[in-house]
């Protein structure tokens, strides 16, 4: 195979596992490795491109922020693109970072002062908090960078989010702004996050892999009573877009921002500050020292150029500011005595290798597991049981096996052999080609119908409330529930028997499955079959273009691949999932209890040749008996794109009334301007019908 063809099917690889591990990540919540595991794909995958630019991709994680909007939620585009940060994991790289801004600026002329504001890299979910008039008036998550989650109510239930800076700006003799954007990051404290799962353990709900994911799943809830109960605080780093109505401010650098923020009666970070460039490393070094010290986790530290115009002039890539930083911690390491390999079995009867360890503490936190993925991996490593090994842990709590200590290794230490069979239900195990895992292929398997029905319940597949892991254990360990679809037989009369089951359990037990199966979508029930490799967002696809499961379950290999995202090793997944006789039992019995939910034809199918497809759209003003949010999806329904900045690539900017200053901007650049008339005539003349528009409309 040649060099350009190796490397072709490495960079796949690698983009098709970033993207999973994204979905887990900033979709899900729930991490599936830990963050040094994630940086080191994702660096080898940025200098395999770097290598090949031929082989580029727009698609690719290393071009776009992480994260989409789950669909749950209402999305709202921001106003200006929210970024991500591009890091640094050595002084070297740093340096790097100082020469490519001087030289840029250098081009532009500009002198480059080397004033940099410092502060905390909290790690916790980043968060645009909007007041208009100083009134709170909205949240939004970072989402794809683009359109984020509304969260507005969750997030007016964090207690040190002010909800009306007026008393505030007034006591401070500033101007209330016409519009304040600030952005900023929630977080949980790790006492808190412990307490929580110790909670959420009890109760049988979701146990968080580190405070991060637990602050970001607080305020991802679809109850904001659930948000409220959680301990969450936020901290702003910066400002979106502001409008304080000509009134002079005084912001020319990012720290007089922040420090009208903190006067405004916003919480900031206490440990900010502006240094000279040979402040930043000690800065860094003195933060690093201080990490356990403080109530939160941070990953590192960031720097930012301090003067506003600079940070103005270095302006951004696709993914990161260029006028910021992440300097990132390196990982935790300790020693310890691998003392056994457990196997686990996982939901789709995957085996997963896990080290039981001679329990070690790694920054503050008591280390006494860690995965080890699958049998290559522990071959690779060649880890045996009892062996000294080295742990690591990043900015989380799942910890890594990295190493042997082979000087320590006890002398008669055998090799590890992966066991063959499933250590739950003894059945040979398998292993495909081309697979890394062995998995149990019997589908009686207790161990994997315990994961499958309590993923089938969970938030990711139909989320039957009240439904914890406890209960789907009991009901699984006393053979009342083989299948999921023996949820929906179970009535109040089968229930009661049961150890800790009161009446009124019963009936909300029961009441709670009816409730699911009415409310039950399509994209939700092809999630909850837990599919390998097809999760939330792939159901979405799916449920876009098959009308039910009889219509996905004749869908050949070829008619899958043909759609956004699948790529040939999902349409096998579906495809063996479909064509297994247990599945397709289990199907008809979905299909005979009525949990049936047929897909609403997707109204958003544009002709193939609209003269929208691919054009970039940006609004501005006030559009009649129109909001952003339904021009935005007929837009996109039409194959067109909304993005949040005018440049030179943008097709149209329309405008309303009451327009900002992206309406000179984009006359600047000759970017046609539409009015909202013309808006809607280029609209009727696409491959949209009058049927979707009003459909759009209507919802
Ligand atoms: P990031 O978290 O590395 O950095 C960008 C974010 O930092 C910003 O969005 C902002 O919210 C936040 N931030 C915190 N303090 C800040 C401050 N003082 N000033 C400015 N911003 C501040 O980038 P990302 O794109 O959110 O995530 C990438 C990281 O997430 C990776 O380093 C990776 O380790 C981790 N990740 C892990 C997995 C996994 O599977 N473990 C998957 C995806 C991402």
């Amino acid at each position: 195979m040649s060099e350009q063809q190796d490397a072709a099917g490495r960079l796949r690889q690698l983009r098709e596992r970033i993207h999973h591990l994204d979905y887990r990540y900033y979709v899900l919540d729930d991490p599936e490795v830990e963050d040094a595991a994630y940086d080191a794909l994702y660096r080898e995958l940025k200098a395999l491109e770097a290598a090949h630019p031929e082989l580029g991709d727009p698609n690719s994680p290393t071009r776009r922020v992480g994260g989409t909007v789950l669909p749950a939620f209402a999305s709202r585009p921001h106003r200006l693109a929210m970024y991500s940060l591009d890091n640094a994991m050595s002084e070297a790289e740093w340096l790097d970072f100082v020469t490519r801004a001087a030289n840029k600026l250098e081009k532009e002329g500009l002198p480059f002062s080397r004033s940099f504001w410092v502060d905390p890299k909290f790690d916790g979910l980043a968060l645009e908090i909007i007041y208009e008039n100083g009134v709170y008036a909205g949240a939004l998550t970072r989402g794809d960078g683009e359109v984020g989650e509304d969260v507005t109510e969750n997030v007016r239930t964090v207690r040190n989010v002010p909800l009306d800076l007026r008393p505030q700006a007034a006591k401070a003799g500033l101007p209330v702004p016409a519009l304040l954007e600030v952005r900023g990051e929630v977080v949980m404290t790790r006492q808190d996050f412990y307490e929580l799962n110790e909670r959420q353990r009890d109760q049988g709900g979701k146990v968080f892999a580190n405070p991060r994911n637990a602050a970001a799943g607080s305020v991802r809830q679809l109850d904001s009573a659930v948000s409220a109960s959680r301990p969450l605080t936020f901290f702003a780093y910066a400002v979106g877009a502001m409008d304080f109505g000509g009134a002079h401010t005084g912001f020319e650098t990012h720290s007089a921002v922040m420090a009208g923020l903190r006067s405004l009666g916003l919480p900031v970070a206490g440990e900010g500050r502006v240094v000279a460039m040979d402040g930043v490393y000690p800065y860094f070094t003195a933060m690093g020292a201080r990490r356990q010290e403080l109530p939160f986790e941070i990953d590192g530290v960031v720097v930012k150029v301090d003067s506003l115009a600079l940070q103005e002039a270095l302006g951004f890539t696709g993914r990161a500011p260029r006028f910021a930083l992440a300097l990132k911690f390196p990982a935790h390491e300790a020693e310890t005595v691998l003392e056994k390999i457990d196997v686990q079995v996982g939901r789709t009867g995957v085996l997963t290798p896990v080290a039981i360890l001679e329990p070690v503490s790694l920054a503050g936190v008591t280390v006494s597991r860690a995965t080890l993925h699958n049998e290559d991996e522990i071959r690779a490593k060649d880890l045996r049981q009892g062996d000294t090994v080295v742990v690591r842990r990043a900015g989380d709590v799942i910890p890594e096996v990295v190493r042997v200590v082979p000087e320590k290794r006890p002398p008669g230490a055998k090799e590890y052999v992966f066991p063959h069979s499933c250590p739950s239900c003894g059945s040979p195990a398998v292993r495909a080609p081309g697979e890394a895992a062995w998995r149990c292929v019997n589908l009686a398997c207790p161990a994997m119908l315990r994961r499958g029905i309590a993923y089938f319940v969970s938030r990711s597949g139909l989320d039957i409330e009240g439904l914890g892991h406890k209960w789907v254990e009991t009901l699984i360990d006393k053979g009342m529930v083989r299948t999921p679809a023996d949820l929906f037989d179970l009535t109040e009369a089968d229930l009661l028997p049961l150890e800790r089951m009161a009446e009124k359990s019963a009936a909300n037990f029961v009441a709670a499955v009816a409730a699911a199966k009415g409310k039950a979508t399509l994209p939700r029930l092809i999630a909850a079959l837990g599919i390998p490799q097809v999760g939330t967002r792939t159901a979405r696809t799916l449920a876009g273009h098959f009308t039910d499961l009889d219509a996905l379950g004749a869908a050949t290999a070829e008619d899958l691949t043909a759609l956004p995202d699948i790529g040939p090793e999902v349409a096998r997944s579906i495809r063996e999932f479909c064509d297994n006789a247990a599945n397709r039992a289990l199907l008809a019995r979905f299909k005979a209890i009525g949990l049936w939910p047929v897909a609403t034809p997707k109204p958003a199918t544009p002709a193939q040749t609209t003269a929208l497809t691919g054009k970039k759209f940006l609004f501005t003003g006030t559009l009649p008996d129109l909001s952003r949010e339904k021009a935005q999806a007929l837009v996109e329904a039409a194959g067109g794109r909304v993005v949040s900045a005018v440049s030179k690539k943008l097709d149209y900017l329309v405008a309303g009334a009451e327009p900002g200053s992206k309406l000179a901007k984009a006359r600047d650049l000759g970017v046609t301007v539409l009015s909202p008339d013309e808006f809607h005539a280029l609209l009727a003349n696409t491959g949209l019908t009058i049927q979707t528009r009003k459909s759009l409309l209507d919802t």
